[in-house]
């Protein structure tokens, strides 16, 4: 019996074998989850690259793979009715998401532009109060939502710009949720990941640079590894983490404690 036999959940956020969430889902997968996911929706369906990729990974074992653009309101309705006419109640949800327009993310912030500012927000932020307003309404009791973070939301990290902003408000948005939620038994959870090589983070400025720091200036003077993040992020989404909600794990070989 693994730690996950009998549950069920989707997972927003798997691009490739390099995403977060894929680390996070081969644990739930060896713990017995049964898993949904959902890839971006292919712009030229003669050539369904997003899909493929996906597909690739979570063929064998997925449940239903949807494309899911979550600023398009009718994917996300899509993905949870499906979730509900699969299932009926979810034990968990893996929110994996954020994007930023290259030339706003590049800085400086007090040049990002407008429209850049509002989808980077829609996509890294509103998109979990939006997987939440869903969500809630197949969660069990006891079930919970986790996403993904970065420190550059605590404090100012060189080269993060207009994404810490989005991480901030993205952390904030998890106490609210967690409060909120609460009230029916479904837990919020932030996992603050170190730095991992991955498409998203390959955008970040001065990405080499954060590697480097926290080799030289962590507690454990190494960067974490993908397995690491994948179990932590097992453990919150799980039974064993059943008294912990609003919380922001870091899983960083404890650079964030650093001055
Ligand atoms: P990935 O690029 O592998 O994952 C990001 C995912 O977001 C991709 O699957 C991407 O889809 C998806 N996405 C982007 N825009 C949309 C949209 N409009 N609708 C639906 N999906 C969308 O990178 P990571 O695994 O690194 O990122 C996952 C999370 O982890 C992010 O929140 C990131 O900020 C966070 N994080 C990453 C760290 C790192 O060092 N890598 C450190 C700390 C936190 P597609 O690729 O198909 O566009």
């Amino acid at each position: 019996m693994g730690l996950f036999t009998g549950k069920k959940g989707l997972v927003l956020g798997i691009a490739n074998d390099h995403s977060i969430a894929w680390a996070i889902t081969k644990q739930l997968q060896a713990e017995g989850a049964e898993m949904a996911f959902t890839h971006l929706p292919d712009k030229d369906p003669e050539r369904p690259r997003m899909e493929r990729r996906l597909r690739k990974l979570v063929d064998d074992f997925a449940t239903f793979i949807l494309p899911c653009d979550v600023t398009n309101d009718e994917d996300m309705d899509a993905v949870f009715d499906k979730a509900k006419e699969q299932w009926g109640e979810i034990d968990f949800v893996l929110h994996s998401i954020a994007y930023a327009p290259i030339n706003d993310l590049k800085g400086p912030v007090a040049e990002v532009s407008r429209d850049g500012f509002k989808t980077s927000m829609e996509i890294s932020v509103y998109s979990l109060m939006s997987v939440a307003n869903r969500a809630q309404h197949i969660l069990k009791e006891g079930g919970n939502i986790l996403t993904l973070t970065y420190l550059g939301g605590e404090k100012v990290i060189p080269g993060y710009n207009v994404m810490g902003i989005c991480k901030a408000a993205l952390e904030s948005t998890v106490e609210y949720l967690a409060y909120e939620l609460g009230a029916k038994g479904i837990r919020v959870n932030a996992l603050s990941a170190g730095p991992l090589k991955t498409l998203s983070s390959s955008a970040v400025g001065e990405f080499d640079m954060m590697l480097k720091l926290y080799t030289d200036m962590s507690p454990l003077r190494r960067n974490i590894t993908p397995e690491e993040v994948g179990k932590s992020g097992a453990f919150l989404l799980s039974d064993m983490a059943s008294g912990v909600t609003g919380e922001n794990l870091h899983v960083d070989s404890g650079y964030h404690i650093m001055g």
